[in-house]
């Protein structure tokens, strides 16, 4: 039996439970309705999902106050959160395969990545803010000597996480983990496109000691089970990570409601900026195609600009088309495939909107630009690159597929003039051998993120966020435990 057949047949055998988790239990939603789960690989039906509503919401908004209340995980020190965390994550890791098909299978990743990626950083980022948690002191306030001012961190209470489906797990991984380990409890709905690895994350975290009531999990509709948790009086923070059009109303339901504190995690338009002493052509062509293709190009980060100066463009570019072959879609759960499926027809729909309206507008189509393997009744298109003129709503507007728009540019100025007219702001790069042209740029450019002469610096050490509509928050690092933590001072007579 080849790998690919094996991974088919462990996907025939495999049981979907799309139940809600509350309180420690699945359930069925209190309504009993449920939604299709399809696949994005072939279209087929994997499972009802759980279509969670105000009632669950408040359900699971009631154990989570009461699991808070009674101080069941806030209570624990830091070194028995530690401890859990760290259990959870071994149990990711030994659930890894089953994991990643379910990854794979609803979301339409390869499961190359689904194991190596996905499943890899989930059980990091867990381990990591559990290894973190009982390392993090308080602080004391240089007050006059007949005084004793503690700043000290306590749990917000009860934190709301909503991501998307791009990546789930990493995305729940990002946010439920720093807010365990602050001794919050915790309800995710994750997206409806991709909820089941976040459903199985809560029999894991139930598994490795999270008690009953500190993580629940709702899949369901945004305007149903999302606004719900937007909306509610008892939800004292909201992490979301989302489109910036659902940002903004996330923030707006905070403000309407009990100003529970908002965390926003949104969209991009990355810049990309190649200049002509750039010291490694080749290997900046590979990063520019690897990074904008990685995730069939749903990467909120993916740098979807490329500018490249005028005097070296037309040989990066013959090097990028030539990369092109290596990228085209393929069955996910073929070990070999680098590009799945996109994750829905409504998805791949936009993406072949937005490849219209290039052409429609004027862009030049250098490769790609088709919607290819119909005939598993999946949703795959290939990876196309466009050279683009500022302004068309190719070079403006997050795709959210696997489309490049390449831009030129005369002088660095030109360049950062250009990659800041957007309203993100999540990551950039430059490519330079000049170290203060690389830093000077690095300093102009409107971003949470540039990287230098390289695109694919990550690590759960440091911050990822946006500037701008990109978002408000930071997720990863120590900072994401400022989102999750209210600083109290304590005046204490001496
Ligand atoms: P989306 O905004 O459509 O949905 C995100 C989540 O919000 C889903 O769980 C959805 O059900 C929920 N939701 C939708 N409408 C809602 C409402 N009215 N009230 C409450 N919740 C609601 O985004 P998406 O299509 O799932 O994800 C793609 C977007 O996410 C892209 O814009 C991408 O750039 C962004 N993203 C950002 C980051 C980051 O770290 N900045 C990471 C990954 C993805």
């Amino acid at each position: 039996m080849t790998e690919n057949t094996s991974w088919h047949a462990r996907a025939a055998a495999l049981a979907i439970d799309g139940r809600a988790f509350i309180n420690g239990e699945r359930v069925p939603a209190r309504s009993g309705q449920t939604f299709d789960n399809l696949s994005p690989i072939d279209g087929r039906l994997l499972g009802q999902v759980a279509r969670c509503d105000t009632a669950d919401v408040d359900a699971a908004v009631l154990a989570a106050r009461a699991a808070f209340d009674d101080r069941r995980w806030a209570g624990k020190s830091p070194a028995q959160r530690k401890r859990i965390l760290i259990k959870f994550a071994d149990l990711v890791q030994q659930n890894g395969p089953e994991l990643a098909l379910l990854e794979t299978l609803d979301m339409g990743k390869p499961i190359k990545y689904s194991q190596s990626v996905d499943v890899g950083a989930t059980a990091n980022c867990l381990r990591w803010y559990g290894e973190a948690i009982d390392k993090v002191y308080d602080e004391i306030a240089p007050t006059p000597a007949n005084s004793l001012a503690l700043i000290t961190r306590e749990p917000v209470g009860v934190v709301a996480a909503i991501v998307p489906w791009n990546y789930p797990m990493i995305m729940a991984a990002w946010k439920i983990a720093p807010a365990l380990a602050a001794g919050n409890s915790v309800i995710l709905k994750p997206s409806e496109k991709s909820p089941l690895t976040a459903l199985r994350l809560a029999d894991i975290a139930l598994e490795a000691g999270v008690p009953a009531g500190v993580f629940n999990v709702l899949p369901g509709y945004g305007n149903e089970a999302g606004a719900a948790l937007a909306l509610h009086m008892d939800v004292d923070c909201i992490g979301f990570t989302g489109s910036t059009r659902t940002g903004k109303l996330i923030v707006q339901m905070a403000g309407q409601s009990n100003l529970k504190r908002a965390w926003t995690e949104l969209g991009g338009k990355s810049a990309n900026i190649v200049c002509a002493d750039c010291p490694d052509l080749d290997k900046a062509v590979a990063a520019a195609v690897g990074s904008i293709f990685f995730n069939q190009g749903e990467s909120c980060n993916a740098p979807s600009r490329l500018f490249v100066e005028e005097s070296i463009k037309q040989e990066f570019l013959a090097k990028a088309l030539a990369m092109l072959p290596r990228f085209q879609p393929g069955d996910p759960l073929d070990e070999a495939t680098v590009m799945g499926a996109i994750v829905d027809a409504t998805q791949m729909n936009t993406v072949m909107g937005y490849i219209a309206a290039g052409k429609n507008e004027g862009a030049q189509l250098l490769g790609g630009g088709e919607a290819v393997r119909a005939e598993t009744g999946g949703y795959y298109v290939q990876p196309t690159i466009f050279g683009v003129e500022a302004g068309m709503t190719i070079a403006r507007e997050e795709i959210f597929g696997p489309v490049l728009s390449v831009l030129g540019f005369t002088d660095i100025a030109d360049a950062i003039q250009q990659a800041n007219a957007t309203p993100y702001g999540l990551q950039a790069a430059v490519w330079t051998s000049d170290i203060t042209k690389a830093i000077q740029t690095a300093r102009a450019l409107r971003a949470g993120t540039v990287h230098v002469n390289q695109y694919d610096g990550d690590d759960i050490t440091v911050p990822f966020g946006g500037y701008k509509q990109s978002g408000n928050g930071r997720d990863k690092s120590l900072h994401a435990l400022d989102k999750y933590t209210e600083l109290k001072t304590t005046w204490i007579q001496v």
